[in-house]
């Protein structure tokens, strides 16, 4: 298992919050599809505006999960859904083409604790249609351990929320001293992030706030808790393209970037583009896009 440590990133906006980032950073750019994990709280929000006010914002070529411990989160986005954000519930929204969304944590939430992760979408199916999935899966539970799955299929659980490559994605505590084997599909690498407690992940250790990554190759993993432990576990088969990321967008290409941020930025000027618009009434601006680096844009992945 490599270890690899989060780095803190503050979140857009104008409160901005920090989250722990531990994909994607130098030694690794993907797990599966996954290729974005930040990881944030437990945060005491108070009610004058602070948590997450993320405004409008557009994606392309991904899809986002949205999965919380504690607290709510409203989403708003430009294909029409406007939901509210669980604990436990799974909220994976598919860009596909292009989509914009906004993100604030309700008035309510006194702590706000979750992760957000990002799918890249495959080549071929990356200019799909927008849209919006919720499901809030039924726990599985065994001796000292219970486990959520939000996608793909694991411990007899399956997800009907659709991903366009084989992907995994699950909540699971365990009670401190619990060990499980969690049977795996060998052909899947595997990302351990541990949000309480610590564990051993195949007899080597993870501590708090750190994401394991497992090579393909084996049939299960081994799971036992130092404390009591909650963590999520990630996977897929090595996704085998290399993709742009910059700012929102997934892309293949630097150039690809460059229009999508033009294509945005016209939105925002003119009211109007092919590619982009806005969720309805939403009560915040919409965020403009960063300066383009100077740089062309390095490909990441295999
Ligand atoms: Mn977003």
């Amino acid at each position: 298992m490599e270890v690899l440590t989060p780095r803190d990133v503050p979140l857009g906006g104008l409160r901005a919050m920090t989250v722990r980032r531990t994909l994607p950073q130098r030694q690794r750019s993907l797990i599966g599809a996954w290729c974005f994990l930040d990881h944030y709280g437990p945060d005491e929000v108070d009610r004058s505006g602070e948590g997450m006010v993320v405004p409008p914002h557009p994606h392309t070529g991904l899809q986002t999960v949205s999965w919380l411990f504690t607290g709510e989160i409203e989403h708003r986005d430009s294909a029409g859904h406007h939901a509210t954000v669980r604990p436990g519930e799974v909220n994976l929204m598919t860009a596909g083409r292009g989509i914009s969304h906004s993100e604030y944590s309700t008035p309510e939430t006194t702590t706000l604790h979750g992760a957000q992760l990002w799918l890249a979408l495959p080549d071929g199916d990356r200019q799909v249609d927008p849209t919006f999935e919720h499901h809030a899966p039924e726990p599985v539970t065994g001796e000292g351990w219970e486990a959520r799955v939000f996608i793909g299929s694991l411990l007899g659980s399956t997800s009907p929320v659709k991903t366009y490559s084989p992907l995994l994605g699950a909540e699971l505590t365990l009670e401190e001293g619990t060990t499980l084997k969690v049977p795996v599909d060998p052909s899947y690498e595997l990302g351990v992030l541990v949000d309480q407690g610590s564990v051993r992940v195949d007899g080597k250790p993870l501590a708090r706030n750190e994401l394991g990554f497992v090579e393909p190759g084996s049939d299960s993993l081994e799971l036992t808790a130092s404390d009591t432990t909650r963590l999520l576990l990630v996977g897929g088969p090595p996704f085998g393209e290399q993709i742009v990321m910059w700012w929102n967008y997934i892309a293949r290409e630097h150039e690809e970037v460059v229009a999508y941020r033009a294509e945005w930025e016209a939105l925002l000027e003119t009211g109007s583009s092919d590619r982009f618009s806005l969720p309805d009434g939403d009560p915040l601006e919409a965020l403009h896009s960063p300066p383009l680096p100077n740089a062309r844009m390095v490909k990441r992945g295999p």
